[in-house]
């Protein structure tokens, strides 16, 4: 087992009743592909959240091997974890800056923060003196979002500090957009109008701008460097249009009960749904702990040979009831498997199911299935 990841262990051990596949060659053509899309811009990764749940130890190795050599998490503790995994050419940011008192660790291991207000600033700076040496940094601008970066109002104040200052050597400026989803959202043009105005304001710097939905805003929003996170995953980067991505997670779930059950019977917690006629019925070895949403309770579905079976009754912590009249009597016994994620069934079929987005459901898929990477 020597050199192993527990995530590696865990997918040796039998006994799970779910079984999450992650496909990371897939996961390597997405990469490749908006590589080929923004350049010659660059392609970084956002394998923030644990890569969205599916195992950053895994997954920025594997898109390194594929030449990515930028990586952006959310946290710094994140930065930590992932920086002995890549080799000392994998720049790694992270895009919530650094909390007081973190400085000094984030110059020893050679991890970039992004910096996101003039404190920031100055705290980096003073961690640049301390280190006695130039320490690299991103600056971030708010450009509409509200979130994380510099406002506008103090660009100015952060375009003197940055002239004034040997000790930090800037990469680049990014900023974040809000909307870049939907194509038709006039917050995209108006903060490409900021980012512009950003970048007449630091004119020595390159420009990181686009996430995933942005690489397909066209050129003006790619800036030296693109940022996607979910496309890499296989979520859809543009809503409401077909999705160019591969798929790179499916899911599987094994039946741990059938019965059938008469007119009036009740299914699941509070009896929400009763039956009408004869019924068949599986419950199947999944449940909000695993990350389906207590909101597919009598919302949703799985698949069995192609056909939907919907889900009866409320989701539970640890199982799902689900119809399976649909299908042949004896096509479900115990064991027998049921697609929660796949051919038939998309991250955003289900995120639509549960009223969510395909982030939130990726993020939650839980740590009880057994991972098999590809
Ligand atoms: C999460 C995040 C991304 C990636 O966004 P996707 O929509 O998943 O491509 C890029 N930049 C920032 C600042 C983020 O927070």
């Amino acid at each position: 087992m020597d050199g192993m990841t527990s995530r590696d262990i865990s997918a040796e051990i039998d006994g799970a009743s779910g079984y999450l596949t992650i496909d990371l060659a897939a996961l390597a053509r997405n990469y490749a592909r908006l590589a080929g899309d923004v350049a010659p811009a660059g392609a970084a990764a956002v394998v923030k959240a644990d890569a969205y749940g599916l195992g950053a130890d895994r997954v920025a190795p594997r898109l390194y091997a594929e030449g990515c050599r930028h990586f952006f998490v959310a946290q710094f503790v994140e930065a930590l974890r992932l920086r002995p995994l890549l080799a000392g050419d994998a720049r790694i940011f992270v895009l919530n800056g650094l909390l007081p008192g973190n400085e000094s660790a984030c110059a020893r291991h050679g991890i970039v923060p992004v910096i996101n207000s003039l404190e920031q600033w100055r705290r980096w700076a003073d961690a640049a003196k301390a280190a006695g040496r130039i320490l690299p940094a991103v600056l971030q601008f708010d450009t509409g979002m509200s979130r994380l970066g510099v406002p506008p109002e103090e660009r100015e104040a952060l375009a003197a500090l940055v002239k004034a200052e040997a000790g930090i050597a800037v990469l680049f400026v990014m900023s974040h957009l809000a909307s870049a989803d939907d194509t038709e959202s006039a917050q995209n043009a108006s903060q490409l109008a900021e980012m512009q105005a950003v970048a007449a304001a630091f004119p020595q710097f390159d420009l990181c701008f686009a996430n995933s939905g942005g690489i397909f805003l066209g050129q003006p929003y790619h800036g030296v460097l693109a940022r996607p996170g979910i496309a890499l995953y296989g979520g859809a980067p543009v809503s409401g249009r077909a999705n160019p991505m591969e798929p790179v997670v499916s899911l599987d779930v094994a039946v741990v009960q059938t019965r059938t059950v008469q007119a009036g019977a009740r299914v699941g917690y509070s009896g929400t749904h009763v039956v009408t006629g004869e019924t068949r019925l599986a419950t199947i070895a999944v449940g909000y702990a695993d990350g389906l949403p207590r909101s597919l309770s009598g919302r949703g579905a799985v698949y069995c040979d192609g056909i939907r079976l919907p889900i009866v009754g409320r989701v539970s912590m640890d199982s799902i009831t689900i119809d399976i009249s649909a299908l042949p009597q004896g096509r479900l016994t115990l064991g027998s498997r049921v697609e929660l994620l796949g051919p038939n069934q998309t991250l955003e079929d289900v995120a639509r199911d549960a009223g969510t987005i395909s982030y939130e459901i990726l993020i939650g898929l839980g740590n009880r299935y057994q991972r098999i990477y590809r």
